[in-house]
């Protein structure tokens, strides 16, 4: 039968595949296709992993001292006796089989089927059982990673599910992903998104958008509600996921699925067009990216330049392992090469909040009881309160810029007092470039403005910067008191609200008068929804995911900024400026 489920629509566009489960704990088990010509050996690879943890167990067994409790060789045998199950390992060859997933998949993909079963059952023993089976999964797993498929295998089969002919397309459902796990499914097997926690800027979300793949994200029980390989529908405009839907539900998205491939396509032929208003006015459109190789889709995309690099992805999930300077600076460079002499906008790091360093979902946060880790030691704050890893990535991005332009932008800045110690680290970063005689060249240094101080306090800290960037995702975060990767308030999270609207305005002004550049680099600026209200206010900079640039072009193409700005302030007054700037923005 068919189900509709309800979440917030967090990257546009409707996708339609089989559904994947995958279990938070999980999201870091590789997912690939195996060729035809490989399905062999990958069975080869499951069955002597079984027969490992087969080995194991056996010895663990026989090597019990004589006083252990008898329980013990009994679980032991529990164990042995789920390894060796037709429903486990035999179901996870016929993924192999006749679906070419990898080993690691097959096994994580039949313990989602096999512990759905095990939550319904209605003896509490067998029930109980589940923990058994993930640690047998567990262990295979661990198996399978000491003997890895070959790295040419990988390679060639990629991550991409569309160039395996003959498969149906496929969606993720996962309770949570956190941003790092995210970063694994860039280029990968799954056409959408669906997850049961999550807001519209949580940073799960701005990976999906990246991606430019359609998501829905806060959707409460979308992975106990959907089975595996259940046909869903994601309806990334509305946030609406329709499970097993009907055919005539099923030809309607796949009729809206073309109209917006050709849609894409249109608007993709605007990429060599200059962005002008209709009354003259260059607007630069910068992209937002989240690792090198993200610069060929942005200047593919046509945009000017990088306007905000966020270079925490480089450092999580490395088990405590942070990349070191040499590793930073390749990475940079490799920006600044990519975008072949166009100004790339490099953010110190910023960790913590949703963007823990070790992969870590929002809900296992607080389960941690990290209390209100937005509040906490995050970006800024964290590099200060490590000065030697701070030097380290500021010299990495100095040497960057002998290689093109390089901005340096740090984030969440609050208080004089951080501006200062930045300030020095910078000196202190140059002096160690100097003594090594390493080249670099003058950067501009910039300020996120996301924290309503800075905002508030602007024109103290525009002294000491070249330009600001406003970060509307936190900026709104932290004026509205509504934690962005909590679905539990995102019906709060209004962009909207006159008090946010009136702090970028003022930004935006007191910025231009002192003659500092100005962007915006939040999700606000990639949103089509608010192009004239930023237009209106004098933005001529705006950053965003590359995927978003021809729609943002297209809108200021046919605005007229003059007329929008003269309409700015019945916007701003409104008590209700969504309404006022559908009204009043119309016609320009
Ligand atoms: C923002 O806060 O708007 C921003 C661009 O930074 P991030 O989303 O990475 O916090
Ligand atoms: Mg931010």
């Amino acid at each position: 039968m068919s189900i509709q489920l309800f979440g917030v629509p967090v990257s546009r566009g409707v996708a339609i595949g089989r559904a994947v489960l995958v279990a938070s704990s999980r999201v870091d088990v590789a997912h690939y296709f195996v060729g035809a010509d490989q399905v062999v050996a990958e069975v080869g690879r499951l069955r002597q992993a079984r027969d490992t943890v087969a080995e194991e167990l056996s010895t663990l067994q026989r090597d019990l001292p004589d006083d252990a409790p008898a329980e013990l060789s009994a679980l032991l045998d529990v164990h042995l006796m789920l390894l060796h199950d037709e429903t486990l390992t035999g179901a996870a060859r016929s993924w192999i089989v006749d679906r070419h997933y990898n080993a690691e998949w097959a096994v994580s993909a039949q313990l989602e089927v096999l512990a759905r079963q095990f939550d319904e059952m209605e003896d509490d023993y067998l029930r109980e059982r589940k923990a058994d089976l993930e640690q047998v999964v567990e262990r295979v797993l661990q198996a399978l990673s000491r003997k890895p498929a070959d790295a040419t295998v990988v390679a060639a089969n990629g991550l991409a599910a569309r160039d395996f002919a003959g498969e149906d397309p496929l969606v993720l459902v996962a309770n949570d992903v956190a941003p790092a796990d995210m970063m694994r499914f860039k280029n990968s097997v799954f056409t959408g998104f669906i997850t049961d926690v999550g807001g519209r800027t949580s940073h799960t979300a701005i990976v999906a958008r990246s991606m430019d793949i359609p998501a829905v994200v806060g959707a409460r029980e979308a992975s106990r509600l959907i089975r595996p390989d259940d046909w869903v529908v994601i309806d990334g405009d509305a946030g609406i996921v329709i499970v097993e839907p009907s055919p005539i539900v099923l030809e309607e998205y796949r009729f809206r699925q073309r109209q917006s491939e050709l849609e894409r396509a249109r608007l993709h032929r605007l990429r060599h067009t200059p962005s002008v208003t209709l009354d003259g006015q260059a607007v630069e459109l910068l992209a937002n990216i989240e690792q090198p190789g993200d610069a060929v889709a942005a200047v593919e995309a046509g945009a000017v330049g990088v306007g905000l690099f966020r270079t925490e992805f480089l450092f999580m999930s490395r088990g405590g392992d942070l990349p070191d300077e040499d590793e930073q600076f390749e990475a940079y460079r490799d920006a600044v090469v990519a975008m072949r002499g166009l100004p790339v906008t490099i953010r110190t790091v910023d960790v913590g909040a949703d963007k823990p360093l070790e992969r870590m979902t929002i809900q296992e946060l607080r389960h941690e009881h990290v209390l209100n880790p937005a509040l906490g030691l995050r970006a800024i704050r964290w590099s200060l309160s490590e000065p030697g890893m701070f030097r380290q990535q500021l010299r990495a991005i100095l040497r960057a810029s002998a290689y093109g332009r390089v901005r340096i932008l740090i984030p969440m800045v609050a208080h004089l007092n951080e501006v200062r110690m930045t300030l020095d680290a910078l000196e202190r970063a140059r002096r160690q470039l100097d003594d090594a005689g390493r080249l670099y060249t003058p950067v501009e240094l910039g300020a996120m403005i996301e924290v309503p101080a800075a905002a508030i306090s602007l024109r103290q800290f525009l002294r000491y910067f070249d330009f600001v960037s406003i970060g509307t995702n936190d900026l709104i975060q932290y004026t509205l008191a509504i934690d962005r990767a909590d679905d539990a308030v995102s019906h709060l999270y209004d962009p909207w609200h006159p008090a946010v609207l009136g702090l970028i305005a003022k930004v935006i002004a007191e910025a231009q008068a002192a003659g500092k550049g100005v962007s915006v680099c939040g999700e606000m600026a990639g949103d089509p929804a608010f192009t004239a209200l930023l237009l209106a206010m004098g933005l001529r900079s705006f950053s965003m995911h590359p995927a978003q640039i021809p729609s943002i072009k297209q809108r200021l193409l046919r605005a007229d900024a003059r007329r929008l700005a003269a309409s700015l302030q019945r916007v701003l007054d409104a008590e209700a400026p969504q309404a006022e700037a559908a009204k009043v923005f119309a016609a320009g």
